[in-house]
């Protein structure tokens, strides 16, 4: 099994992505492929009088500040639009894709954190009534039933409270839960930079090949967004996946160039 995480920044080659998921599928090969929705979240909600509000918890990580009225959106932009087109897309590809979020069936249960500890302009304060969560458990059983029975399952980053609250999740970490708990032998991150770069945004920079025991390190020199997703693998690895790829969304085939090899390959 391969677990596929693509984001929503901008450049990533979804035409590409969804014939290489097809290609992938006619040899036999499972995949489970789960999304973002960030940038596009940002922009909606910027249309809709709503604009994103973005905080620093304490310990350094940045999230967006999800609001009851911003949880809407988000579910709107990700589980309706994002994840329905994306599931078109595969369609036409010749890929029986089908749709969920981590709200579905309770295939994603997380810790709500609804008062986080944030820092703005140096003040240290909490902000309360935040529907975001950290993924406790997600149910392999149901994505097996769904694989099973050949049909590529395509997961919007909601998770639900157990207490049944919808909350916003993030999709890298959620890659790596979903990765860990189907025991996937791979999980691909594919976002708009060739890999991990040592010298952000400096290219030549690559790191091709990081071991798990570097991932610490690699915290210091991956900024904003980037963070996410080294936990993310951290995270994954800590599963039993044996290998976690960055890799690039933007080139002709972007998941057979990482299954080649190709971008920062962790393990
Ligand atoms: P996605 O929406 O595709 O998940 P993100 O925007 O969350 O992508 O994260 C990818 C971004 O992380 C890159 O576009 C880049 O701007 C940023 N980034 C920060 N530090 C690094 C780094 N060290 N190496 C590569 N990218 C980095």
């Amino acid at each position: 099994m391969i677990v596929i995480k693509i984001g929503g920044a901008s450049g990533v080659n979804l035409d590409a992505i969804c014939a290489d998921l097809a290609s992938l599928a006619r040899q036999g090969q499972p995949a489970i492929l789960v999304h973002g929705g960030s940038a596009e979240t940002n922009e909606i909600s910027t249309r809709l009088g709503k604009p994103p509000r973005f905080v620093t918890a304490a310990s350094g990580f940045t999230s967006r500040y999800t609001d009851r009225e911003t949880l809407e959106i988000f579910a709107m932009v990700t589980s309706g639009k994002i994840n329905t087109l994306l599931v078109e897309k595969l369609q036409k590809a010749g890929v029986n894709a089908f749709g969920l979020s981590g709200v579905d069936g309770r295939l994603m249960v997380a810790r709500r954190k609804d008062a986080i500890r944030v820092v703005e302009n140096g003040r240290k304060f909490m902000l309360r009534d935040d529907y975001t969560g950290k993924i406790e458990t997600v149910d392999a059983r149901l994505l097996a039933l769904l694989v099973e029975q050949g049909y590529l399952p395509v997961i919007a980053p909601l998770a639900l409270s157990p207490e049944g609250d919808a909350l916003n999740v993030d999709a890298d970490r959620a890659a790596a839960m979903v990765a860990g708990a189907v025991k996937a032998e791979k999980l691909i991150l594919l976002t708009n930079v060739p890999g991990l770069l040592r010298q952000f945004p400096d290219e030549s920079t690559l790191i091709s090949h990081l071991p798990a025991a570097g991932l610490e390190q690699a915290l210091t020199f991956a900024e904003g967004r980037m963070k996410k997703k080294v936990l993310g693998a951290s995270e994954a690895l800590g599963l039993g996946v044996r290998e976690v790829i960055f890799a690039d969304g933007r080139v002709e085939n972007p998941v057979q160039a990482a299954l080649a090899g190709k971008g920062t390959v962790i393990s």
